[in-house]
């Protein structure tokens, strides 16, 4: 053995399989000590959701490691310096992260060991293609999806095969270590019962779910995806985004299903959405700026509104649009959105409500079980049209349509807005439309049970597209780079 005592520095790598930097110290070290640090001061703070999922991960990851995880809480450099000086640390190895305030974190505790000659290795374990690896003939990022994920990712060398879980993990506690309890990642109020009930968290389960997506949902993705009422998605964001599984995992296991041939459209299909993941990453590492700012600048002109009213009507569910309203319970319900809908009232949100991107994004922050910066930025970049490759701001997607055409049985609508469970298809998306007899026969009264809109749709996307139309072209530069 290389080293005598090693610590391990877990983030988003929850896992004991396929984790490069468990290996690295299970081969190497005599002693392993695997730590945890919830830090608030240098890191952006997790919201109540992912609070949620994270105690539950650490838990399962604890059982799993004989309760041996040592938590702390605190400036990780300020912990990491006195446990390394304490116990005599003389390795310490990490699985990288992407966000822009761990890069610089990470690069200043690797700079602090190296000059204290301490081994420090860190691992790709998030990633299926490192971002500095894939880039134009001309050395610079990919802006367009397509182009990064087909002519870079998919002509670069493929991804890791992943690891096996370590034959024996020689994990000690510390025993300064607090109790997972004192992270105090559980909420004070009683909210989150339901949505502790509805998920399996942890490792054996982020596995057992990719398994039963790929034996049957995988084969109907491409079509099935659009539908939220269908069970046709993984459902694996969350267990992703903590490092539950990892997307070498969901990669392989996939592709060897379908014999290692992407051509299967589905399989083609659900790979890419991995490979959306990827792209966001991609896009906050070159461009880490997309955390707060617009990645195309001449949105910074856009005349958003600050309307605490509506934008409070929007997080309750309360717009009087349907499949919006569903969608915004089905995230306050479960902690999840299903992605389709997701679209739909990211679009309403800045192209109806004419609010920031920003406000929807820290909505989905404080309420998503998956919330993960790259993806969540990216996204709301994306359905706002300020980001990279994002979808054109005149594309208003429109509600009604979109529940007619995505839940054409109204069963997911129906679901998450009970009040509407009697009215008829024909008016489930615009119930204002619905005429007097309509609306008793369905024992509605609009307004009271449910609320009339709140915005008018026509008019809202005017001024949007008026607005939009306000503001400087792209620029040449930002066309020749795209
Ligand atoms: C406004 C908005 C905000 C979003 N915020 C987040 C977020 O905070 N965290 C998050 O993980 N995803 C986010 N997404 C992307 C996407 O909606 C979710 O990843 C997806 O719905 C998760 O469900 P699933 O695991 O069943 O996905 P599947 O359809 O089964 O896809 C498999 C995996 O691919 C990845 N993926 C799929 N679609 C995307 C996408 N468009 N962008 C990036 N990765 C993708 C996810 O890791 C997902 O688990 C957001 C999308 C929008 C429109």
């Amino acid at each position: 053995m290389k080293f005598k005592k090693t610590l391990l520095w877990l983030r988003n790598d929850l896992r004991l399989s396929d984790n490069p930097a468990l290996d690295f110290a299970c081969q190497n070290s005599q002693e392993i000590y695997v730590i945890f640090i919830q830090d608030e001061v240098n890191h952006r703070q997790l919201g109540q959701a992912s609070k949620l999922w994270l105690h539950h991960s650490l838990q399962n990851l604890d059982k799993n490691l004989k309760n041996s995880l040592n938590f702390f809480n605190g400036d990780s450099q300020k912990i990491l310096n006195k446990i390394v000086k304490e116990y005599d640390i003389d390795c310490i190895t990490w699985n990288r992260c992407y966000e822009p305030s761990r890069i610089d974190q990470d690069s200043k505790v690797k700079k602090h060991f190296k000059e204290h000659n301490l081994n420090v290795e860190s691992f790709n374990a998030s990633l299926l293609w490192e971002p500095w690896t894939i880039l134009k003939s001309d050395k610079n990022p990919y802006k367009v999806f397509t182009h990064y994920y087909r002519n870079g990712c998919l002509k670069a060398v493929e991804p890791r095969f992943p690891l096996a879980k370590p034959d024996k993990i020689n994990a000690k506690k510390f025993d300064d270590s607090l109790k997972i309890s004192e992270l105090k990642l559980l909420p004070k109020i009683n909210w989150h019962h339901k949505i502790e009930k509805l998920w399996k968290i942890g490792e054996a389960h982020a596995q057992e779910k990719l398994e039963k997506f790929v034996s049957d949902p995988i084969h109907n993705y491409k079509e099935g995806r659009n539908y939220p009422s269908q069970k046709k998605v993984s459902q694996l964001s969350a267990h992703l985004h903590f490092g539950e599984i990892s997307p070498n995992q969901v990669w392989h296991y996939s592709l060897t299903h379908f014999g290692h041939k992407i051509s299967d459209k589905n399989l083609d299909c659900f790979l890419s959405e991995l490979g959306w993941r990827e792209f966001s990453n991609y896009l906050l590492y070159h461009f880490p700026k997309i955390v707060n700012k617009n990645f195309q600048p001449r949105f910074d002109n856009f005349p958003w509104q600050k309307n605490s009213k509506l934008l409070k009507a929007w997080q309750k569910g309360q717009t009087g649009y349907p499949i919006v309203d569903a969608g915004m319970r089905e995230l306050w319900q479960t902690g999840y959105m299903h992605n389709r809908v997701r679209m739909i009232v990211g679009s309403f949100l800045v192209k109806n409500l004419l609010l920031s991107w920003k406000e929807g994004e820290e909505w989905f922050w404080d309420c998503l079980i998956d919330a993960d910066m790259a993806s969540n930025c990216a996204s709301w970049q994306w359905v706002a049209g300020s980001g990279a490759d994002a979808a054109p701001y005149f594309r208003i997607f429109n509600p009604i349509l979109q529940g007619e055409k995505f839940d054409p049985d109204g069963e997911y609508t129906r679901f998450y807005v009970p009040e509407l469970k009697n009215l008829s298809n024909k008016f489930l998306f615009a119930p204002w439309l619905a005429s007097s007899e309509a609306l008793k026969q369905a024992n509605l009264k609009l307004g009271e049970d449910y609320p009339l809109p709140i915005v008018n749709l026509e008019k809202s996307r005017d001024m949007a597209m008026h607005a939009f139309k306000s503001l400087p072209k792209m620029s040449d530069e930002d066309k020749l780079h795209n």
